[in-house]
């Protein structure tokens, strides 16, 4: 199995003042390429720390970060963001999206910035809202849509750029069963199908036991689940 992103001994210490935590200390991460992975851990024990590193939001205190065959931390800043608009989707507990712009147009918007011409980008959003089942709320905006609706709206705009790799962070940390479930089969769909891979931070345990990789993250550390210890996967 191949990695599509690794972590290497990543430290990430947050300082304020003269007292310095330690979240990541010395964490090791193989993501599996093409495949469903939960994060787990308890809270304040560094998963959304750990993914905002992943996504290149954030860098940690040392440590190496490699995508495919890139040091990533080596690049430019710009050859970093154009990795990252490339490569990489983000989706968080709350949808962050424009509450002034209908789901279609925030769904282009990020296809729009990267350049491309706007009828595609038009064409390509509402294919994607209509993959997460919204095709009949395009012109909706977010205040006129349930939680779960406008979680699948931040889906569509995570995946319309056709990112390989998504890291969501707690997904579905507000929905209710039937809604988490709902999201859940989309990521499942887009792993299956599409062959992207998926990071999904997660406390629902029935939802991490439905994953083909469990990372459960403990004291700095992480592990796979019934891996001997925090051995890469190779
Ligand atoms: P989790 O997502 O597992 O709940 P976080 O990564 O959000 O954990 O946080 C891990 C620890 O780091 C917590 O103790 C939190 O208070 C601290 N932390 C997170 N972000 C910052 C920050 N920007 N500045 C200082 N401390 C932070
Ligand atoms: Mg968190």
């Amino acid at each position: 199995m191949s990695a599509i992103l690794t972590a290497v001994n990543l430290v990430k210490t947050y300082t304020e003042g003269r007292i310095a935590a330690p979240v990541l200390k010395g964490l090791n991460l193989a993501v599996p390429a093409q495949q469903l992975t939960a994060v787990v851990g308890r809270s304040g024990s560094g998963k959304s720390t750990l993914l905002h590193i992943l996504g290149t939001l954030d860098r940690p205190t040392s440590g190496e970060l490699w995508f495919e065959d890139q040091n990533v931390l080596k690049l430019s800043d710009k050859a970093r963001a154009q990795l990252r608009a490339r490569h990489l989707g983000f989706v968080y507990q709350f949808h962050h999206l424009l509450m002034d712009f209908t789901a279609l147009e925030n769904v282009e918007l990020p296809l729009l910035i990267a350049g491309v011409p706007e009828s595609k980008a038009r064409a390509q959003a509402a294919e994607y809202l209509e993959k997460v089942g919204l095709k009949d709320k395009l012109h909706f905006r977010p205040s006129e849509l349930s939680g779960g609706q406008r979680q699948r709206v931040a889906i569509a705009r995570a995946l319309c750029p056709q990112p390989d790799l998504i890291l969501a962070d707690e997904p579905t940390g507000n929905l209710d069963e039937a809604n988490a479930a709902q999201i859940f089969r989309l990521f499942e769909t887009l792993v299956r199908q599409e062959r992207r891979a998926v990071v999904m931070v997660t406390h629902d345990q029935s939802l991490a036991a439905k994953c083909d990789h469990v990372f459960v993250l403990e004291n700095g550390r992480g592990a796979f689940k019934g891996a001997a210890d925090d051995a890469a996967v190779s």
